[in-house]
């Protein structure tokens, strides 16, 4: 099915896990895909020749995203390779997880950066292009750990949540230009970022979701779809949770 046919995404932190599927079921639903990567220069590399077997273009890119000039660049570059842009997934994420008492400056200063500045930065900067468009769909990966908090992952779960009150405000202020802005919520999807996690934590996890089983990035990749589409041309400013009924 090809319902991403001519649009042109941008997702950012696709080198693995979640933003990976989603540059790959999107090459497959005919976008043409851009992405970006940091610290995994290989697997980003790679991703180019697997995403172009789709026969769409594809160009990766490396930018961190805690960088705000290199939000600017990014998105200056990525519109001299594809001219357009419809579809921005602010995807990339880490956690840096510790109880508060022991949670440095540090670990609050570089989530905080990486998982919600880099929103603010690279949706000001995508906004100018869709303004002028008139057009677009914006996709914020926040977290359910941002609606509901998680001890242990209070600087997680503030710039998650922050990602929410951001989703909502772009969606109020950018409307009226045709511009979409709705965030996702997964649950526990099994990526590598919870594959660091204590065995133990996660079969207990598993355990209280009704589903009774995590999430696969694909199921996310999917939803990301929809709401990149024409499928879902007047749903904006919505939080849409991915968890297996796990936080209703
Ligand atoms: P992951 O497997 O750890 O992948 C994270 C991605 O983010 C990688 O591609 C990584 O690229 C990129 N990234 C990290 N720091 C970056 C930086 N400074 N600049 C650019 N890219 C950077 O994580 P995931 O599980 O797929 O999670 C993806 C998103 O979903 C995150 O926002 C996460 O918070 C959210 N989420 C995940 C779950 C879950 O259960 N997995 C649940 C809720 C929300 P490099 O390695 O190349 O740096």
């Amino acid at each position: 099915m090809k319902l991403l046919a001519g649009k042109n995404a941008l997702i950012t932190g696709a080198s693995r896990g979640i933003g990976r599927a989603i540059a790959l079921r999107f090459a497959e639903m005919g976008a043409n895909v851009g992405f970006t990567y940091f610290s995994s220069v290989e697997q980003g590399e790679a991703l180019v020749k697997e995403l172009e077997a789709f026969g769409i273009k594809a160009k990766g890119y490396r930018s961190d995203a805690a960088e705000g000039a290199a939000a600017e660049a990014l998105i200056q570059q990525f519109t001299a390779d594809f001219s357009t842009l419809d579809i921005l997934i602010n995807n990339a994420g880490i956690t840096k997880d510790g109880l508060l008492l022991r949670m440095s400056e540090e670990q609050w200063d570089s989530v905080m950066n990486v998982n919600l500045k880099s929103v603010f930065n690279l949706t000001k900067a995508a906004a100018k292009i869709l303004m002028k468009q008139k057009s677009g769909s914006i996709i914020n990966m926040t977290s359910v750990v941002g609606i509901k908090g998680n001890a242990g992952q209070a600087n997680y779960a503030a710039s998650k949540a922050g990602i929410i009150g951001f989703t909502k405000s772009v969606a109020l202020e950018l409307g009226s230009r045709n511009i979409r802005c709705n965030a996702i919520a997964p649950g526990f999807i099994e990526t590598e970022m919870t594959a660091k996690l204590d065995q133990k934590v996660v079969e207990g996890w598993k355990d209280g979701i009704p589903m009774k089983r995590g999430g696969k990035p694909e199921e996310v990749a999917d939803l990301c779809a929809f709401l990149g589409s024409d499928m879902s041309t007047y749903i904006s400013g919505q939080v849409i949770q991915i968890d297996g009924a796990m936080l209703t």
